[in-house]
């Protein structure tokens, strides 16, 4: 009963945030999945004209860098990385441009760094940006700022993986759901890809230790997240008091369903919300 009505309550979550991971972006031999975004575009903007107000985080600049300059192996020195990270961010942010306005909906691109939500005037400044953008009914494209990131200790600016920058941005837009989209079905008491008896979790209200232990590391060429930071993304979000839904990303008119009340993926939803 419980469950029902949290999945029922989905349909109430106006502020959603999407998070796509790279390997939904990029064919395993490096080419752009076009076909992919085109469907996300016209998922995202439907929701859009719903009434919803979307917010969404595509990682995939490393990826699409190294398609443009037809390299088949990511580069090893940080300059190199970065540099073939800023050629793919303009490349993905001129493909989602282009399939958007197909369907009539403006985009923006919005790139962030840790230091932007460390320190409380950036943080009031961004989050002020992303509430003008979602007034103005335009789609925020989010990605963390990858072409200047560094991870040095005393200068902190890498969020490190965009399932914690997701995490964070639903946290700084009071988002109502988060939505994140990745390679495999949702999360499972082992991983599937080792274990073909491992199950789903359909619903979680709390991550604890064993979740952890079973989420073991990433089994995509291309993500860099695996679940681990995936659960620290969900525990993220419930300690916001609010809902994240791990799904495939496969087929992005699944997000409809999931709106809708379907059991699709795994819910985390705090016990009382
Ligand atoms: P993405 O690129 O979509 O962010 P990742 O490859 O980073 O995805 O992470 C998803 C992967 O995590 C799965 O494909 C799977 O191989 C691995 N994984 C490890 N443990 C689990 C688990 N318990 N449940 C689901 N997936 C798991």
């Amino acid at each position: 009963m419980k469950q029902f009505t949290a999945r029922q309550s989905l349909k109430q979550a106006k502020r959603i945030v999407i998070k796509v991971g790279t390997s939904s972006l990029v064919h395993p031999n490096g080419a752009i999945k076009l076909q992919h975004l085109d469907k996300l575009a016209f998922v995202l903007t439907d929701l859009r004209n719903q009434g919803k107000e979307i917010i969404f985080v595509s990682s995939g600049a490393m990826a699409v860098g190294l398609s443009v300059l037809q390299r088949k192996k990511r580069p090893t020195s940080i300059p190199e990385q970065q540099a073939v990270a800023s050629v793919g961010q303009s490349e993905l942010m001129k493909l989602y441009s282009r399939f958007f306005r197909n369907y009539h909906q403006v985009v923006a691109q919005v790139l962030m760094t840790r230091d932007v939500v460390d320190f409380p005037v950036s943080r009031e400044n961004v989050t002020n940006t992303f509430e003008q953008l979602l007034t103005m009914g335009i789609i925020p494209i989010v990605n963390e700022n990858d072409s200047v990131a560094v991870e040095e200790l005393d200068h902190l600016t890498k969020f490190g993986d965009n399932d914690k920058l997701s995490g964070i941005v639903a946290e700084i837009t009071k988002a109502d759901l988060l939505i994140m989209l990745s390679d495999i079905d949702g999360f499972y008491d082992k991983n599937p890809h080792t274990y073909s008896d491992a199950k789903l979790f359909q619903q979680l209200h709390k991550i604890d230790e064993n979740h952890y232990q079973v989420a073991g590391g990433n089994g995509s060429k291309f993500g860099t997240g695996g679940m681990l930071t995936k659960l620290l993304a969900a525990e993220h979000v419930l300690a916001q008091n609010s809902q994240m839904v791990l799904t495939n990303g496969e087929d992005p008119t699944d997000i409809f369903r999931i709106i809708d009340g379907e059991d699709i993926g795994t819910l985390f939803t705090p016990l009382r919300r």
